[in-house]
């Protein structure tokens, strides 16, 4: 079934509770924080069904239609087909959305292709996740995760000594029809627009921490589940032309709260195995199909940076000297690396697992630590261009809304290039991709979205097959030896 934008955010109506501050939320998709954006992942689910976009967007199954994220790769083509619907998801938002649909539901796709990576001696749960996978499938589910421990637990003698509980999410009970979860995880992006969470621990546990490895998936409505938004971004103005990307585009940031949320145990994945609750990403393509999303969401988002730059420079003329051309010239160089960094995992491509087709795993984690890595001094390339014109532009665009005021306005802050009215819109794009609060969590974000960056690289040097570049220096040290110094001097002589 491919569901509507109506369709979804009806389903966003369930009781959820959802705080901003001391402030309840009574329906996310009229609350003046989030109504637009909600509307904006409504369009995702909207443009999903239109004909025109049918094969771009979903695939056919048994007769049946479903969201091309659920598609289980087993050729190249298959994975092109996923790359393609990705980046058409990420240009609706130009790369600001990155828990889309498309994200979550890869981890839980690429999981489904090797479920056997669930079954322990203890517990089969290969069996639950694959039923989970179709559930998804079937009713065009929207997941987000939540798979950190938050901050304030790092220290659990600290809570211990004064006789409270430690503040991140475990397992208190077992039940006969499921387990009992309390406790805090970070960060569920977009939670307020989903139908449910995955929660788990994308981080190494200590093997002593197995009340903490539970892996399991709640409904965002869950009794005794709450989110805690952090501040809004959406609300720095009243109307789109101010505040042209965060007015619509700012998908949230949640802490996940749970007190005695009940997790039937056909929605529990992982139990008491501090190491399968991490080796669960890694021994199936979930991180993979994930983080390819990632990398071709940024590619949107630097196509739009890059777009942005040459406007901002024609704004100003000074795209005709030549030490911006170099500038520009350089960030064209790396939108076009990012593309050939996606394109090349497909290329590149693994037969793994059985049966199945999955993107280059080192040059996705390539991908992920350069978009990590790149993404402050690409914005300061863009911030460099626009020099102080972001704030030679008046408070807002009332300024038109005044006969007078808007005649100086569209006489003195024209230039050659353009006329007063298109450079202060020009201006205020800019400024919400570089200095705006709403560009600031955009910055946050693309720095640890995938965890820290010692944790990114650790990625790379665990897929690198060190066996084979050590080989390749001991291959050429191998090639000669200690010069015979006997047969030198005779040669000598
Ligand atoms: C905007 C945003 C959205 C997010 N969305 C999600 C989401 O949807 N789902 C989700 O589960 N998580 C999400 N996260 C959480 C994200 O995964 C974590 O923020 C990230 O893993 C870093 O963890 P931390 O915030 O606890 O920082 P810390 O781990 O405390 O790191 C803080 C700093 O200390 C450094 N540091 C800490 N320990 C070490 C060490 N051992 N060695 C070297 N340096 C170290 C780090 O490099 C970093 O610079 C999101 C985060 C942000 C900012």
């Amino acid at each position: 079934m491919l569901k509507s934008g109506k369709d979804h955010l009806e389903g966003l109506r369930d009781g959820r509770v959802v705080y901003i501050g001391g402030e309840r939320v009574a329906d996310v998709t009229k609350h003046p924080a989030f109504a637009e954006a909600a509307r904006v992942v409504a369009g995702m689910f909207d443009a999903k069904r239109a004909p025109e976009n049918r094969d771009l967007f979903s695939y056919e199954e048994n007769g049946e239609r479903y969201a091309m994220w659920y598609l289980r790769a087993r050729s190249q083509d298959d994975l092109r087909r996923r790359t393609r619907c990705h980046k058409a998801i990420a240009d609706l938002t130009y790369g600001m959305m990155g828990r889309s649909p498309d994200h979550v539901s890869g981890f839980v796709t690429g999981m489904s292709t090797n479920p056997a990576a669930f079954d322990t001696e203890k517990y089969k749960f290969g069996a639950n996740l694959l039923k989970y996978y179709e559930y998804c499938k079937a009713h065009d589910i929207f997941s987000t995760y939540a798979v950190l421990p938050p901050q304030a637990a790092r220290n659990p003698e600290f809570y211990v000594k004064k006789n409270l509980p430690v503040p991140t999410l475990q397992v208190v009970r077992e039940e006969d029809d499921g387990v009992v979860i309390s406790g805090m995880k970070m960060l569920a992006t977009s939670a307020v627009f989903c139908d449910e969470i995955w929660i788990g621990n994308l981080l190494p546990l200590a093997p002593d921490q197995v009340k903490q490895a539970i892996t399991c998936a709640v409904k965002v409505n869950a009794p005794g589940l709450t989110l805690w938004s952090r501040q809004p971004l959406s609300m720095a103005s009243n109307n789109r032309f101010d505040s042209p990307l965060g007015w619509c585009f700012d998908e949230t940031d949640s802490m996940v709260m749970c007190d005695n949320v009940k997790v039937p145990w056909e929605r529990v994945f992982v139990m008491d195995d501090a190491i399968k609750a991490r080796a669960i990403y890694i021994e199936t393509p979930a991180h993979c199909y994930g983080n390819h999303q990632s990398n071709v969401r940024y590619w949107s988002k630097m196509q739009l940076v890059l777009g942005l730059c040459s406007k901002v420079a024609q704004a100003t003329g000074a795209n005709e000297v030549p030490a911006v051309r170099e500038v520009l010239g350089r960030m064209a160089s790396l939108e076009a690396l990012i593309a050939g960094l996606v394109h090349g995992q497909i290329e590149a491509a693994e037969d793994w697992p059985k049966g199945h087709k999955t993107f280059n795993r080192r040059m996705m984690y390539a991908a992920l630590n350069w978009c990590t890595e790149s993404y402050s001094e690409i914005i300061d390339q863009l911030r460099e261009l626009c020099g102080g014109g972001v704030f030679q532009m008046p408070a807002s665009v009332s300024v038109m809304n005044d006969a007078g005021i808007r005649k100086e306005f569209e006489m003195y802050w024209q230039t050659p290039q353009l006329p007063a009215l298109e450079r202060m819109k020009l201006m205020k794009v800019a400024w919400d991709m570089v200095g705006s609060e709403f560009a600031g969590r955009q910055q946050q974000y693309e720095k640890f979205y995938a965890g820290a960056s010692f944790i990114v690289r650790n990625h790379s040097f665990r897929e690198a097959d060190w066996k084979y570049f050590d080989g390749i220096v001991e291959k050429l040290m191998a090639s000669y030896g200690v010069p015979d110094a006997a047969a030198k001097m005779k040669a000598a002589e």
